[in-house]
C-alpha cells in the first residue's frame, strides 16, 4: 500500500470542505497549512447564520454570486478570528483563486498556492502571484475520496493479475498491468 502524498492530502480535505459549500454555481474548498499541518479551512458559502444559495436561491448581480465569502477568504478570516498566523503558509484550493481572493492571499503572506482545476484564472492574478514570489502549482487530486475498501481490492486486483500471468501474452498483461497502476495510484 502506498502511501499518500502530503499534496494528495491536503488537496483531499480542500475537495472534501468544497462538499459543504452552499453555492451551487461553484464548490470551492480550501486549506492552510503550515509546517505540513492544516491550521484552518473553509469552503464558499454565505456569511454565518443568514440564508443560503442552496436554498433561496443565489443573489446575482453582474453575473456574480455576491451571496458567499469564498473559500479561501473564509480559511483566512477563520485564522483571523482565532489568531492564527498566516505568514509564510501555504494554501491548497480547490480552485485557481479569484482576483480578490488572490489579493488577499498575497497580502497575509501565503507563500505558495496549490490548486486543482483551473477557473476563469486572471491574467492579472496570475501576474500579481509572480510579483509577489508566490509559487503557484497545479496538484490533482487523483485519488478522489477515502476508499475503505482499497487494501482489499488492491489485493483482488493482484491476484486476478497473477492468475493472468500464464494466459495473456506478454503486451497485454504489460498494458493491464498499467492500467491496474493508475487506478490504485496515490500520488
Ligand atoms: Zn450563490
Ligand atoms: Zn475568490
Amino acid at each position: 500500500m502506498e502511501r499518500i502524498s502530503w499534496n494528495q492530502y491536503f488537496m483531499a480535505q480542500s475537495h472534501l470542505l468544497a462538499l459543504r459549500s452552499t453555492c451551487e454555481r461553484l464548490m470551492v474548498g480550501a486549506t492552510i497549512v503550515r509546517d505540513k499541518r492544516i491550521i484552518a479551512g473553509g469552503y464558499n458559502g454565505s456569511v454565518s447564520g443568514t440564508v443560503h444559495c442552496i436554498d433561496e436561491g443565489c443573489y446575482v448581480i453582474d453575473g456574480h454570486c455576491v451571496r458567499t465569502v469564498h473559500a479561501e477568504i473564509n480559511a483566512l478570516l477563520q485564522c483571523a478570528k482565532f489568531g492564527v498566523a498566516t505568514d509564510g503558509a501555504e494554501i491548497y484550493v480547490t480552485h485557481f483563486p479569484c482576483l480578490q481572493c488572490c489579493k488577499s492571499l498575497i497580502q497575509s503572506g501565503v507563500r505558495k498556492v496549490y490548486y486543482a482545476e483551473d477557473y476563469k484564472n486572471h491574467p492579472y492574478a496570475v501576474e500579481l502571484f509572480r510579483d509577489a514570489g508566490v509559487q503557484v502549482e497545479k496538484v490533482q487530486l487523483v485519488q478522489v475520496g477515502v476508499d475503505v475498501q482499497m487494501q482489499e481490492k488492491r489485493r483482488y486486483v493482484d491476484q486476478l493479475l497473477e492468475k493472468l500471468e500464464n494466459s495473456v501474452d506478454g503486451q497485454d498483461l504489460a498494458s493491464i498491468k498499467s492500467e491496474a497502476e493508475r487506478l490504485f495510484r496515490t500520488k
